[in-house]
């Protein structure tokens, strides 16, 4: 068994389904707009930057995104943009935060056993409220002896954390889907991590994965192999 401190969870499409609701809405904004000159490729990565603009004023979450789909919409559409219309991409983007809390395979099961062993702490990045509420509605909470709701999961971050967990960096391991949140920034600041891919991972998440020794850095299949190392 390896020796740490605390596994440090991540939260959206690590414990449960989250990406592909902000996918399903996007699928509804393309057949909205339709394409016009613009392929749908082209409308995305259009969409990918604006959506980064509100993520750099407004943060992440679901706000941010429905202000995020009007805006694109205002800018991408043909003829002036009908109010309606812009209103409704703002409507179906903020319905998503009504959306049931669908957990990942196994992940109730390995985290009751988990919690035995381990200390757990979650970190998720977003909307303090919105992330609240749904680590509230998940029914996991009582997994972790602490829950932490951040701006941004950067190398400052993780740095930081040590002190305020009382551990030493190298103790603590952190667990999640994305490379550029989760894994890359942990190892940067002297973390270990364990990387969970997700196939519905955000595109604004991709990153390749840093390089690090097998003792530093896992890569598992799905959330229950953690078992095996923790
Ligand atoms: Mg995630």
């Amino acid at each position: 068994m390896l020796e740490l401190d605390a596994l440090v969870l991540d939260a959206d499409d690590t414990l449960w389904e989250n990406n592909i609701y902000f996918e399903r809405v996007i699928g509804q904004f393309h057949d909205r707009l339709g394409h016009g000159e613009l392929k749908r490729a082209e409308v995305r990565l259009r969409l990918n930057a604006i959506e980064r603009r509100f993520i750099a004023s407004d943060g992440y979450g679901v706000r941010s995104f429905s202000m995020a789909l009007a805006a694109a919409y205002s800018e991408l559409a043909h003829e002036p943009p009908d109010p309606e219309a812009v209103a409704e991409m703002s409507e179906l983007a903020l319905a998503i935060a009504a959306e049931p809390i669908e957990l990942l395979p196994g992940v109730r099961e390995t985290l009751a056993e988990l919690s035995r062993r381990r200390r757990l702490v979650l970190l998720t990045k977003g909307d303090e409220i919105e992330q609240h509420n749904k680590i509230a509605r998940s029914g996991l909470a009582d997994f972790f002896t602490e829950v932490r709701v951040v701006a941004e999961k950067d190398a400052r971050l993780y740095r930081a954390l040590p002190a305020e967990l009382q551990s030493a960096p190298e103790r603590l391991w952190m667990a999640g889907n994305s490379p550029r949140s989760d894994i890359n920034p942990a190892l940067t600041a002297g973390w270990c991590a364990a990387w969970i891919p997700h196939p519905h991972t955000w595109v604004l998440e991709h990153e390749p994965l840093a390089e690090a020794p097998p003792e530093r850095l896992l890569r598992l299949r799905e959330f229950r192999d953690l078992l095996r190392y923790f």
